[in-house]
């Protein structure tokens, strides 16, 4: 792959572009971001007409691949009746009604644009219930950019003050948050029964960590913060941004078993548009109706909500995760066996179709990583095999065992000539 045409497009992108690309992290591709001119299943064609695996996946939306053929319809129909309207139309409750009834705990939801908005609704509901101002997260869990939670983003930031992700942030925010460590029901325990004194509004937790190693929750984490949080008056959110109706059609309440009061979805639901979604008690929902203010120009806006009617009717077919479930194992074993020859790789960790490289002896953060992976990322794209920086990868419908194949032999021939 030449990657030339993307080299000159990035170049004249950061002419006009701050940075050169839409959002901060995509610029740590190496040697630069891809620049694409089309997206079709599982596979990108770049401005040269190279064609490439997709395992970055949007950073997440496409669990049915690009350009799903129902999605796309859907799109279509809608996009010439209306684009935004700013009052109501039915897609606000179609969408909304397959949405609640996939969800377990979805008696109501409200919906947003983006996750970060959407984070930023729910700790506002949950503050509104409980007259109570902070907000008890993990350390590097992701939750958005916004400034109370881009922040703790370092493993040693647990119960201590928090410090910020990034420059320009407030730092008069970060006493809204404590940092706890993900897996460690002892610390959250201790967290929690000061919750009162502590002013502890919420705990927000990613239940698998999608953006900090990939890590499943141990068996009995998820239902200590449960109870916890109803003894001690917290509202527990789930942010499910990654996650949800990838990991299972019902999200982490589905597969773990565990109802948080509020859970915050966003990517997978739209299949690729940009619509997120704050779903859980309707007494906490309800609070817009009483003074939580939840505004919004773009909200439930009716192309973004087609996409997510069509989304969640295709994903109510089981078939969906069970073929998701056999691709990524396939990946996991065939790409895993390859790399098992490396005294660098440490192995995959997988939550159903989200995977990361875990380096030998360390887990991975946001900001991607060093050493093997970054060789592996460079190398197999100029193989036509495009990865995130951060290991973190995406299977979806789309991806077929020959795809997994072709990546395992083509990181074989890498391989052998580092
Ligand atoms: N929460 C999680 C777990 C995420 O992974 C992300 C984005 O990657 C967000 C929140 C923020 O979502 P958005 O990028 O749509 O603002």
């Amino acid at each position: 792959m030449a990657l030339e045409s993307s080299r000159s497009a990035f170049a004249r992108a950061r002419r006009s572009v701050g940075g050169g690309v839409g959002s901060g992290l995509r610029a740590a591709m190496p040697p630069h971001p891809l620049f694409v001119r089309e997206a079709r299943g599982a596979h990108v064609w770049d401005l040269d007409g190279d064609r490439y695996v997709d395992y970055v996946m949007a950073w997440g939306p496409l669990v049915l691949g690009h350009g799903d053929p129902r999605v796309l319809s859907a799109v279509s129909e809608i996009a010439p009746k209306m684009q935004v309207v700013g009052t109501g139309h039915p897609l606000e409750y179609l969408a909304a009604e397959a949405v609640l009834e996939a969800v377990p705990h979805g008696e109501r939801l409200l919906w947003s644009n983006t996750g970060t908005e959407a984070v930023q609704v729910a700790l506002r509901l949950a503050r509104a219930a409980t007259g109570r101002r902070r907000i008890l997260k993990f350390a590097k869990s992701y939750h958005g950019w916004h400034d109370t939670v881009y922040a703790g983003m370092a493993e040693d930031d647990c119960d201590r003050p928090a410090t910020p992700g990034g420059a320009g942030q407030s730092a008069s925010v970060l006493d809204d948050l404590v940092v706890a460590r993900f897996n460690d029901a002892r610390l959250a325990e201790r967290l929690l029964g000061d919750a009162v004194e502590r002013d502890i509004a919420a705990v927000l937790v990613d239940p698998v960590m999608s953006n900090a190693g990939v890590e499943a929750p141990s068996p009995q984490f998820l239902s200590t913060l449960r109870t916890l949080c109803d003894r001690h008056g917290v509202v527990l959110v789930f942010d499910e941004v990654i996650a949800g109706f990838r990991i299972a059609r019902g999200g982490a309440a589905e597969k773990y078993g565990v109802l948080p009061d509020l859970s915050v979805f966003g990517k997978a639901m739209a299949g690729g548009f940009t619509q997120s979604a704050v779903v859980g008690r309707a007494e906490l929902v309800d609070q817009v109706t009483s003074g939580v203010v939840h505004a919004g120009t773009f909200n439930a806006n009716p192309i973004a909500l087609a996409a997510v009617a069509a989304t969640m009717r295709a994903l109510a077919d089981p078939e969906v995760y069970d073929q998701l479930e056999r691709i990524s194992s396939e990946f996991e074993a065939l790409v895993g066996a390859v790399l098992g020859s490396s005294p660098d790789f440490g192995g995959f960790n997988r939550v159903g179709s989200l995977l990361q490289y875990v380096p030998a002896g360390g887990a991975t953060g946001l900001h991607g990583t060093s050493g093997l992976w970054a060789e592996i990322l460079e190398g197999m794209l100029r193989q036509g095999f495009l990865f995130m920086p951060s290991g973190k990868v995406f299977l979806s419908t789309a991806h077929t065992t020959a795809d997994v194949e072709a990546t395992a032999e083509a990181l074989d021939r890498l391989l052998r000539k580092l």
